[in-house]
């Protein structure tokens, strides 16, 4: 079984194509009335979500309990908190971003003066995942919302709780006659998807996201797509290996390991394989104790389904077990684990885990490495623990992967002057910041000239040698 073949049921479909029609050309209807283009409308907007993040926070956590297994704290901190300051982000630098910006105007094309200006898409489809349910439903809306578009948002199904919840508080907080959830599954995006967008922006797995793209190249629509895959840590012999392993320990057990930016696997050095090892197992102790399964901090599996996928990467080949290993599909538990001795057969390293396993693999020379992952799908993310910057140097050119993360792992998403975005198998096009006000706005090239210019005859015919000569020397 694929990542993606692990699916909730839908829910009873009562959204179909009528009623995906009629949602859109009411959005539709209100983009043309040009309600959403003014700044003061976009800035309403985006003061609505960060208030509605403050005065329903209690709410949203306790969803992201219910469908996660989610600490309070890391509800808050991953999906609150993340979302807030990517809003704030849009909110500071709305007016600049939304500025004409002056171009050069070559000589012969003189006087006249060249910009370019942001003008909204128009309606966009913004369809999320479960796994940070609040935040990648959000932080899509609100660059959509601050470039000026009516957004039909459609949350994961697989977190139900997370669902209802932004369904109901939305319509509250933002212009319902520019803004619209649709909850549901697999039946009501299939509806959605057959309408006309002006863009879809899509998060999630690799295989729906085909299905996404080529349901708007029906209607030439552009698509971005935030995929996943299997995001590698390399840790090189000279790497702090107490840094490393809190890092690593943070990013693969965050959320139990379901982040789309997760350390997939680790390849270490082989002269410092045993003392990271030894450093991850303390790091897990530290903050789950001896028994994770008690542990208020440590999350759940999203459902049986998923839990029962990852039980099945646990198939007992290619790999021994350095720590954990336990799973309880019925009770969604998977403990942190930890595989040592891992082939590059082993069931682990067929596809994304997407849960609290984290397989370690050696490495000799660095060329091992950087082969291994120019052979396999472009990651998402490269993580990389090193004191040499020749080593981050190399790798950063010797690889292609979404981004690169160097002695941290996760944190450059919150670095919202960065694009985040895959690349090849990993998804295109790209968010955060001013990428997102980009993503969703079409950059509109103006030229204007003078009405008192008399036409100059350089490029019409005839053309005698002196035109030719001197517009060649313009031109
Ligand atoms: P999911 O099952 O919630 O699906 C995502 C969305 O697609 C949902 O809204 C769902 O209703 C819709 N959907 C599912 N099947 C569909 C179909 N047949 N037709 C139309 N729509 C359909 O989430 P998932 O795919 O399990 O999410 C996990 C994957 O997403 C992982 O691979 C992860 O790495 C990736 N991901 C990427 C990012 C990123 O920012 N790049 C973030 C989070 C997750």
């Amino acid at each position: 079984m694929s990542q993606t073949d692990v699916k909730a049921p839908s829910p009873v479909a009562t959204f179909g194509a009528t009623e995906a029609s009629a949602v859109a050309t009411r959005l539709r209807t209100t983009f043309a009335s040009g309600r959403t283009r003014p700044v003061q409308w976009r800035q309403e907007q985006l003061e609505g979500l960060l208030r509605l993040l403050s005065e329903h926070e209690d709410e949203l956590v306790a969803a992201l309990g219910a469908d996660l297994g989610r600490a309070p704290f890391e509800a808050w901190a991953a999906d609150l908190r993340a979302t807030g300051r990517e809003v704030e982000d849009q909110l500071r630098h709305l007016a600049s971003w939304m500025a004409p910006e002056k171009r050069r105007v070559p000589l012969l094309f003189r006087p006249g003066r060249a910009e370019v200006v942001n003008e909204p898409l128009g309606v966009v489809l913004v369809i999320a995942p479960w796994n940070y349910p609040v935040q990648l439903l959000l932080a899509p809306m609100a660059a959509a919302l601050a470039a000026g578009n009516a957004v039909l948002a459609k949350p994961s199904e697989v977190a139900p709780m997370t669902s209802a919840a932004l369904a109901k508080l939305l319509p509250l907080y933002l212009d319902p006659n520019a803004v619209v959830v649709v909850e549901g599954g697999v039946a009501e995006t299939t509806a959605l998807l057959e309408q006309r967008w002006d863009h879809v922006f899509y998060t999630g797995n690799g295989t729906v996201g085909r299905i996404v793209a080529t349901a708007a190249a029906a209607h030439l629509t552009p698509v971005t797509l935030e995929l996943g895959g299997k995001s590698p840590v390399i840790i090189a012999r000279d790497a702090n290996l107490k840094l490393a392993a809190s890092r690593v320990a943070f990013s693969k057990f965050l959320n139990a390991g379901q982040t789309c930016v997760a350390t997939d696997h680790v390849w270490v050095h082989r002269d410092v394989e045993q003392q990271f090892l030894d450093a991850i197992a303390a790091e897990v102790a530290k903050r789950y104790g001896k028994d994770p399964r008690t542990s208020k901090d440590f999350g759940r599996i999203v459902n049986t389904g998923h839990a029962r996928r990852i039980s099945r990467l646990l198939d007992g080949n290619g790999y021994e077990v350095a720590l954990g290993g336990q799973v309880d599909v019925e009770a969604r538990y998977v403990a942190p684990t930890v595989l040592r001795a891992v082939s590059r057969d082993a069931a682990v390293m067929g596809q994304e885990i997407f849960g609290p396993v984290l397989p370690v693999l050696v490495f000799d020379d660095l060329a091992e490495v950087t082969d291994a992952i120019n052979a396999g799908d472009k990651p998402l993310a490269l993580y990389l623990f090193t004191g040499s910057d020749e080593t981050v140097d190399r790798v950063v050119a010797e690889t292609s992967s979404g981004g690169i993360c160097v002695n941290d792992a996760i944190t450059h998403l919150l670095v919202s002057s960065l694009p985040f975005g895959g690349v090849g198998e990993s998804g295109y096009g790209s968010y955060h910041g001013r990428a997102g006000f980009d993503t969703f706005s079409h950059r509109k090239a103006i030229y204007r000239r003078p009405s008192w210019l008399i036409d100059p005859p350089l490029l019409n015919a005839p053309y005698p040698s002196w035109k030719q000569k001197l517009v060649r020397r313009l031109f």
